[in-house]
């Protein structure tokens, strides 16, 4: 029997999906399956058109736009992008609020002379802090920010408003709530989470930042010649595209971006007011900065993690331990973690609460 897997990625796929790249795995097109048909093929290539398109349609992504499919993870865009959009520039600004944000800022210190806009990490990586405390540098060449920090569980529900081209990681938020655009320079996410298996990351860049990149960046991270080539410098990962395929098709089908954040919300609300409803659960997240994505929280009695963690698993509910750099109980309730599975885990928890509280 399947769980309710609530890993933080790679993670939970809608059943539905994997159903139909079962009965598609031997034969796909022309008698070939995903896993063995050439990226230059029509049929791939034409794959390659057909989820740019869905990307399109489901994010509302203006002309001005290139959509590229690339390797390295969101960890090869933390140096992807200085390399790619310093332009002649020296500072770029970066924005603290987790784990993930540390990890953009250290690697792209090896490119650019990074300042920190603003850091969280004053308030214990617990609120995203205020705008109006940010300290911008016009010169910068960009400012790169997390918009859902996966490990810490804070989120932002709002856009940075700045003067230089603005960079979002949101390899865990993607698709997950309606987002402007145009807003952005460039958007970068790993698929793994919210649309699809490991082994590709989305880049949506505005195309006029493109063009420039420094003459030591690696041709398969060079964003110019990657649209010239559509993705396919180098062997793209065909079967891992196929899937992303059909996790956008999926996600139209439940009506598209806008849809989904309803559900979003109404998931994370029902773990969110569990923790709320007594001191047995901590969330130490201010209220505006929770994520939707991956909910975090500890126990009042620390020693009841362990068997929690054992509980949960004996029910069906997997992978709720936290991130080993803060421990605790983590879950990620992506866009394919349905809304009997998060139920699931609050009656489970409430269960567990009036047993041990
Ligand atoms: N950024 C964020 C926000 C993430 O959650 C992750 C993965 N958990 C990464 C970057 C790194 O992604 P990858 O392993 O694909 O390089």
């Amino acid at each position: 029997m399947r769980c309710y897997n609530f890993s933080p990625g790679p993670s939970m796929l809608p059943e539905s999906v994997l159903k139909k790249a079962e009965r598609e795995l031997l034969e796909w097109k022309n008698g070939a399956s995903a896993l063995e048909v050439s990226h230059r093929s029509p049929e791939f290539q034409e794959l390659i058109e057909k989820s740019k398109q869905a990307l399109i349609r489901l994010m509302a992504i203006p002309d001005n736009y290139e959509i590229l499919f690339l390797q390295g993870g969101a960890t090869g865009q933390f140096a992807a992008v200085p390399m790619n959009l310093l332009r002649g520039g020296q500072t770029v600004d970066y924005v603290n609020t987790g784990l993930w944000s540390q990890k953009a800022i250290a690697e792209a210190g090896a490119y650019a002379e990074v300042r920190i806009a603003a850091s969280a990490e004053e308030n214990g990586f617990t609120s995203i802090p205020k705008m109006n405390t940010w300290k911008l540098n016009e010169k910068a060449a960009y400012l790169h920010y997390t918009p859902n920090e996966t490990v810490h569980g804070l989120e932002f529900y709002w856009t940075p408003e700045v003067e230089v081209p603005l960079v979002a990681d949101m390899s865990s938020n993607i698709l997950s709530r309606p987002i402007d655009v145009s807003q952005f320079g460039l958007i970068y996410a790993g698929a793994q989470k919210n649309m699809g298996p490991a082994g590709l990351t989305v880049v949506i860049v505005r195309k006029d930042l493109m063009g420039n990149a420094l003459p030591i960046t690696p041709s398969v991270f060079d964003y110019s010649l990657q649209a010239k080539a559509n993705s396919c410098y180098n062997t793209l990962p065909t079967f891992t595209l196929y899937m992303i395929h059909l996790m956008l098709e999926w996600l139209e089908a439940e009506g598209g971006v806008a849809a989904i954040m309803e559900r979003n919300e109404a998931k994370a609300k029902l773990l969110y007011d569990v923790i709320d409803s007594s001191d047995f659960y901590l969330n130490k997240i201010a209220y505006e900065s929770r994520s939707l994505m991956n909910v975090v929280f500890d126990f009042a009695k620390p020693e009841l993690l362990e068997v929690f963690l054992r509980n949960a698993e004996a029910v069906g509910l997997y992978n709720l331990k936290g991130h080993r750099a803060l421990g605790g109980v983590r879950a990620s309730i992506y866009n394919a973690m349905p809304m009997s599975g998060v139920r699931t885990l609050a009656e489970f928890m409430t269960e567990f609460q009036a047993k041990y509280g």
